[in-house]
Formats: C-alpha cells, structure tokens, sequence
C-alpha cells in the first residue's frame, strides 16, 4: 500500500494551474477524428438494394416500405440496437450512409432514436 500522504506533492503541483477536465455539458472536448457516432442517412443517394440491413450484426437496420419515388424500400436504423460498427457506411454502394462524430443519443422518446 502507498504511503499516507503521497499525493499532497501532486496535489500541490497543481495549485494555481488550469483544470484539465471541462464543465460537461456546457464545454465540450473535440472528438477524436473517426469516431462512429449517430448515422446520418443520406435518403437521396439511396436505391433500396438492402446491403446495409443485410449486412447489419445487429438487426439494427431493416428495411422498410419507402413511400417516395425512385424505390419500393429504405433503411431504417434504430440507434437503440446499433453498436456503432459501421459494416452498413462500409457495404453500401452508394455511400449513402455516414457516421458522424455525434455522439450524444439520449432521448425521452423511443422513436427520436429512428433514422430515417
Ligand atoms: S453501424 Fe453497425 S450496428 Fe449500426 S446500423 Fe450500421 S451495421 Fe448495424
Ligand atoms: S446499402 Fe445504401 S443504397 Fe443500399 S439500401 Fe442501404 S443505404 Fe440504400
């Protein structure tokens, strides 16, 4: 076991210096450059050819009936299973599909956790 007192040196040190934490929520770090945060759906460069829900692990994107024009189904992600893997950014052909740095999910509704 250390010795009582062995972090009064350090503790001292710090005296007068600049905390090296930040007052989270209202100060923010900058995220590390690739962090696989929320998914960002581009629907416009979609064409419904299912490679993303096929290659999902974790069920988290399915494909479901697309009421516009141009194709019959579109993807659709529920953050709430996602592990954030990026297979489906990775399989799609169409590079219609990015993960942002977002990395702040929680919400009071299930729903809001639906990309679309
Ligand atoms: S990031 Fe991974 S788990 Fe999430 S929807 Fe894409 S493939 Fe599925
Ligand atoms: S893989 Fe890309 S183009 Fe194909 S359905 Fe998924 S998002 Fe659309």
């Amino acid at each position: 076991m250390a010795r009582p007192g062995y972090m009064i040196p350090e503790l001292l040190g710090r005296l007068g210096k600049k905390p090296v934490t930040v007052l989270y929520p209202y100060e923010k770090l900058p995220t590390a450059p690739g962090l696989r945060g929320k998914i960002k759906f581009h629907t416009d460069k979609c064409i419904g050819c299912g490679m993303c829900a096929r290659d999902c692990p974790s069920g988290a994107c399915v494909m479901v009936e697309f009421k516009g024009e141009g194709r019959k189904k579109s993807p659709e992600f529920n953050l709430d299973r996602c592990t954030f893997c990026e297979q489906c950014a990775e399989s799609c052909p169409k590079d219609a599909i990015e993960l942002t740095g977002e990395y702040e999910l929680a919400h009071f509704k299930k729903n809001e956790l639906i990309i679309r």
